[in-house]
């Protein structure tokens, strides 16, 4: 039975509108949302009413439902896109947005994007240029490359590379490179997209030159090596080198490609990691072209890096492919004060966050753990328990798959929450905190935390366990 009388209390859109709670909210917040917000606040109420639910008196009134549409309101308001914390210990988290901006990054992006620029002007001459030479003389110095190219990102920037040089030939790969990505990008299916035809060679776990040799024909345009990056194969093993492959190149008139993947600048293996091939050695081994994303290792915004030989780069340019995957001034200007911070090598170090946060030493992290939990433990919250742990972080973006990083951990647990249900809380919140669930036990890594994550962590926490 629908009670009609609750029917005909219900308050009407204007007396919602009208109620002080709303009219607070329409200051901040675009009137269609207003409106769309009290109206599904209502049509909810009058569903559950007209399905015969008993509601409370109460929960009729006006100011109640008021608060419930405001809120709503906020909600439906809040961009989609938002800043989390990350406290998972993943730096190169693809799901968090990968590397972090240098600060000097973020400047250059604000400063060139709130007015025009030269993007595609040549100052000296007073007429059109090229968006290519900006970053140009930096890649090339910093790498020992000829020229350069930067593209929307590394997929883009493989998929240009093969459709230049090699569409309706084929290209040599060994089948232990033919790797998928994640998010649906493997080797063998981008080389199709391109036009190029895939010869694989060898076995999964070991190919040997000779397989690249006999795989050469009058119909092979290109011999290309694919950087492992998020696995490894250990054991009985074997690759060509880059410089093997280059004197096979060399012997057949035929180009050699890598795709490197996370491609670093920095030779990580100084920090006690695992060795992860350099650009520049890439280049100095004979690469005829070298591809990475500028969001992996490099720690710069989403771009794709080609670098080489200046007659192959030049072809990639001039491919008209090339503009549908054209890299953006956002892209550029950040590109360029990242790449500027690597002329100091212990700036790039200090200054760049995902390098930053892949060289921190343990004994800093225990630091900051400590401080942390002597914050947490300070607010005095019997339900709030915390202690540090040791832990192991991940070098994330498919690079460095064997890495294991020494980390100091944060293990959370509030009384009266499952782990699970923290975590989903800790995730909710605003600002969201990513955190790691392993064993129904919740951790927070220092490692990729960053200037304010501590406070809002804290905040966070008290408003759950308070
Ligand atoms: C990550 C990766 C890519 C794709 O790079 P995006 O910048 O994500 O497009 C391609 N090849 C390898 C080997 C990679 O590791």
């Amino acid at each position: 039975m629908v009670d009609q009388s609750l029917m005909a209390r219900l308050p009407k859109v204007d007396q919602l509108l009208a109620d002080p709670q709303m009219v607070e909210a329409a200051e901040a917040i675009p009137r269609p949302l207003i409106l769309g917000a009290v109206r599904r606040v209502l049509d909810e109420l009058r569903g559950r009413l007209l399905a015969g639910e008993v509601v409370d008196h109460n929960q009729l009134e006006a100011g109640v439902l008021a608060a419930q549409a405001a809120e709503l309101a906020a909600c439906l308001a809040a961009p989609s896109l938002k800043r989390v914390i990350n406290a998972t210990g993943v730096v190169v988290h693809t799901n968090l947005g990968r590397s972090l901006l240098a600060e000097a990054a973020v400047k250059r992006l604000l400063e060139l994007n709130r007015g025009y620029s030269n993007l595609e002007y040549d100052l000296s001459a007073g007429a059109r240029g090229s968006r290519y030479v900006h970053v140009n003389d930096i890649l090339c110095q910093l790498t020992g490359a000829e020229a350069s190219l930067v593209v929307n990102n590394n997929a883009a920037a493989v998929m240009l590379c093969l459709q230049t040089l090699a569409a309706g030939r084929e290209v040599i790969v060994s089948r232990g490179q033919l790797v998928e990505i994640g998010g649906s990008f493997r080797i063998p299916d981008v080389m199709t997209r391109s036009g190029a035809v895939l010869k694989e060679v060898g076995a999964t776990n070991k190919t040997h030159l000779r397989d690249y040799e006999g795989a050469i024909s009058s119909e092979t345009a290109l011999l290309l090596k694919v950087h492992t990056s998020n696995f490894a194969v250990v054991g009985f093993h074997q690759e060509v080198s880059l410089a093997d492959l280059r004197d096979l190149g060399d012997k057949y008139h035929l180009p050699v490609m890598e795709d490197l993947g996370s491609g670093t600048l920095v030779d990580f293996s100084h920090f006690g990691l695992p060795k992860e091939p350099t650009v520049q050695e890439a280049l100095a081994a004979g690469a005829d072209l070298v591809t990475f994303s500028g969001d992996k290792l490099l720690g710069g915004p989403q771009a794709g890096v080609i670098l080489g030989k200046a007659d192959y780069v030049e072809r990639c340019r001039a491919n008209p492919t090339n503009r549908a995957l054209r890299v953006d001034k956002l892209t550029l200007a950040a590109l360029e004060a990242t790449l500027e911070l690597y002329r100091e090598p212990e700036k790039a170090l200090k200054q760049i966050p995902t390098l930053a946060m892949i060289s921190a030493g343990y004994e800093a992290l225990r630091k900051r753990a400590s401080r942390l939990a002597g914050r947490l433990k300070g607010l005095g919250l019997p339900r709030l328990k915390v202690s540090t742990t040791d832990g192991i972080s991940k070098v994330g973006g498919g690079a460095m798959p064997l890495a294991e990083p020494k980390s100091r951990l944060l293990e959370i647990a509030v009384e009266g929450l499952s782990p699970t249900k923290l975590e989903a809380a800790l995730r909710t919140n605003d600002p969201p905190i990513i955190c790691r669930l392993e064993d129904q036990r919740l951790f927070m890594d220092l490692r990729t935390l960053v200037a304010g994550d501590s406070t809002a962590i804290v905040k966070a926490l008290a408003g759950l366990a308070g």
